[in-house]
């Protein structure tokens, strides 16, 4: 394939969509977020956007998705505007002036079956596709979120996999990097791996009675040093909520089901249920919300500070980097306090 059949088929996505869709219309998904954050140059990224007309003042990951599409090339973006960023529509407008072919999706607010059919059938319909095939490719994934729910188990429950290892694969789910099959065998070959390893919770160096087990709740981070950074205060994410969600975890009948039962794009309630039921089932010590500077999500702390049954800290972030002194010592204190007391 030379590399302009490459960049055409290329979709790029600015969150989770029904990437069944994507699959089924013979393309190739591209989480705009996940090129941004791994680029070599993600601070280029963000310069070029500002050197466009980004202000300062808008949140790092719009504008480090806007520059990943001017420069990795996706010549056609599926933005959701409804259920994720309320920049969204201006980003896509902004790409639109660009000549980037954009096509909208929305999650329906109430989350409704009628509608949802209604939005499936309009995307599938500007790739080209039928939701029939959009089905099978859901069933055809099911054995790659399988593998998923094990690494995540494989975390939470038999604690031999790292937070930051199984960030990377939730959160990669969202387009599977544009290949499925090699997702898969990178999944089995990852499960193999650490099948031998001695449990992270018995490491040596846990200042504590044992190690504090935190759930990561938001948006993905910028700063994914975050995740190593707890570890090394005698923490561990064994939770990440919005990139497990991301790779679709419960049983569901059909592909229209599976997108109304991903909690992120609807209320705080069903998403506080949620994080209650997982913290339990886990048994999570604390709760970290990232927020991300500007971003309007950063409200979703009126709704959890009162829903949420464990623990909970809030680190906001800015740009990529290391994490700051100040989210640093935030964690330092809030990891101390619980582990103190257990
Ligand atoms: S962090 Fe918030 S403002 Fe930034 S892209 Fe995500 S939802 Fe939008």
């Amino acid at each position: 394939m030379s590399p302009m059949e490459t960049t055409t088929s290329r979709v790029g996505i600015t969150t989770t969509v029904p990437v069944e869709v994507i699959f089924a219309a013979g393309l190739e998904p591209l989480d705009l977020n996940n090129a941004f954050v791994s680029h070599p140059a993600g601070g280029g990224l963000i310069e070029r956007a500002i050197a466009d007309g980004f202000p300062q003042n808008t949140c790092a990951w719009l504008k480090g998705i806007y520059g990943a599409v001017v420069e990795l090339g996706p010549r056609r973006v599926i933005g959701v505007v409804r259920g994720d960023c309320s920049g969204a529509v201006v980003l896509l407008e902004a790409l639109e002036a660009r000549g980037v072919e954009v096509i909208p999706f929305s999650f329906p607010f109430p989350p409704s079956r009628e509608e949802m059919e209604r939005e499936m059938n309009k995307l599938c319909l500007a790739l080209g596709t039928t939701v029939e095939d959009a089905e099978m490719w859901r069933r055809e994934l099911l054995p790659v979120r399988e593998l998923l729910g094990e690494v995540d188990r494989m975390c939470w429950q038999e604690n031999k996999v790292t937070g930051l290892e199984d960030h990377l694969r939730l959160v990669g789910s969202s387009d599977f990097g544009g290949d499925p099959g090699r997702y898969r065998e990178e999944l089995e070959g990852f499960i193999e791996e650490t099948k031998g390893r001695e449990p992270l919770d018995e490491r040596e160096g846990i200042p504590f009675a044992r190690e504090v087990r935190l759930g990561y709740l938001g948006v993905p981070p910028i700063t994914p040093g975050i995740f190593s950074q707890v570890e090394r205060l005698g923490a561990r994410f064994v939770f990440h909520e919005v990139a497990r969600q991301f790779s679709m975890p419960n049983h569901v009948r059909d592909i229209i089901e599976q997108y109304l039962d991903y909690t992120y794009p609807y209320t705080l309630r069903a998403r506080s249920e949620d994080i209650n039921r997982e913290s339990e089932k886990r048994g999570l010590d604390g709760l970290v919300h990232y927020v991300q500077s500007f971003c309007h999500r950063n409200m979703e702390d009126v709704v959890f500070t009162r829903a949420l049954g464990a623990p909970l800290l809030t680190v906001e972030c800015d740009c990529p980097g290391e994490l700051g002194a100040a989210a640093v010592s935030r964690l330092e204190s809030f990891i101390q306090v619980i582990g103190e007391n257990l």
